[in-house]
């Protein structure tokens, strides 16, 4: 059974399940994590295996501060102490050549790994007290919705034995932007709240976000990177196309332009909000009663109307919904 514990009861509890390799679910402010001993080979393979998470995809590792970093990697570069400066506590993950200590299972048996200090005050209270980092891919089952709540976690993982901990609503609501600095130059590999030009400003480079290879699509064409998906077909619709969904249809929109008679959730306009409240939409949309679900199309940014700041914002909202919906029904 899951179980949802809140407060220093909770610490202590997950601490003591985490020193016999069992994983428990926490909060961070991106989404919740699957947590475990970053260094516990075995405790890593159960992550793996209460996700169904391909062993091919690599874990972050979550620390308390820079001193955690230190054992894990070969050399942390001045550019990772400007980015760490700059954002750490938060959720910039930073991709950087791993030292011998970090199990080949956590890097999906690669020579570099991931490292964020997360700002949720429970998350650095939890990895503080343990004392070790400890990884924390999103609490879900692998290629659904990622949890933004205790409640979705709980979901998620019913009639499995997880210990959750309760910290409420997670404030950014969508994972972490990832940047790889172990290349000739740092790239963006996954979008987040936090921009390439912040990323830029810090570091006094251009950054870019890397472009899914044309060959990666071929390979599997329809599935590559189906990720963050409701087990309802999910289609992204024009906001012109709302008023076409019958009772059948939960429909997530922003603009309010929605036929009267079709459920629906209505997010907010700017980015951050719509970023804070999606997968909780999603979450309710997956748990209803409707047979499909309509996502209205975020607004264009270069459209006037709208505040420019938030355009890096729904670049990352996309790259989560152009996933997350099915090609066609
Ligand atoms: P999640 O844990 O679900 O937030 O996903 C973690 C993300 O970090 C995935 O997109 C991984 O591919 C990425 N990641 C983790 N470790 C590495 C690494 N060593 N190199 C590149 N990407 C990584
Ligand atoms: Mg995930």
């Amino acid at each position: 059974m899951t179980e949802i514990l809140e407060g220093p009861e909770a610490i202590v509890a997950a601490i003591a399940r985490l020193g016999l390799g069992q994983p428990i679910a926490f909060p961070t402010e991106t989404v919740y994590g699957l947590g475990a001993d970053a260094l516990d080979n075995d405790a890593v393979e159960r992550v793996f295996a209460l996700k169904g998470r391909p062993t091919t995809n690599p874990l972050i590792v979550h620390v308390a501060g820079c001193e955690m970093v230190d054992e894990l990697v070969e050399e942390w570069s001045s550019d990772a102490q400007k980015l760490a400066d700059a954002f750490w506590p938060g959720s910039l993950t930073l991709v950087l050549n791993k030292s011998e200590l970090v199990p080949d299972i956590v890097t999906a048996g690669g020579p570099t790994v991931a490292i964020r200090c997360p700002s949720h005050p429970m998350a650095l209270g939890l990895i503080e007290s343990y004392g070790k980092p400890i990884v924390g891919p999103s609490a879900n089952p692998s290629g659904w919705i990622s949890p933004t709540t205790a409640d979705h976690v709980a979901r998620g993982f019913a009639g499995q034995d997880v210990l959750i901990l309760e910290g409420g609503a997670c404030r950014a609501g969508i994972e972490s932007t990832v940047v790889d600095l172990t290349g000739d130059a740092p790239i963006v590999l996954r979008p987040g709240v936090i921009s390439t030009d912040q990323i830029s400003k810090v570091l006094g480079v251009d950054v870019q976000i890397k472009q899914h290879q044309d060959e990666d699509i071929a390979r599997s064409p329809g599935t590559t990177g189906a990720h963050y998906q409701p087990a309802k077909p999910t289609l992204l619709k024009e906001t012109a196309e709302l008023g076409a969904a019958g009772p059948d249809i939960y429909v997530i929109s922003w603009s309010g332009d929605v036929a009267d008679d079709a459920r629906s959730s209505s997010l907010p306009e700017d980015a951050a909000g719509y970023a804070r409240g999606l997968y909780n939409a999603m979450h309710e949309a997956d748990a209803s009663d409707a047979s499909q679900i309509w996502i209205e199309r975020p607004p264009k940014t270069d459209d006037e109307n709208h505040n420019q700041e938030d355009a890096p914002i729904w670049h990352a909202v996309m790259e989560r919904l152009n996933r997350a919906c099915h090609p066609t029904v």
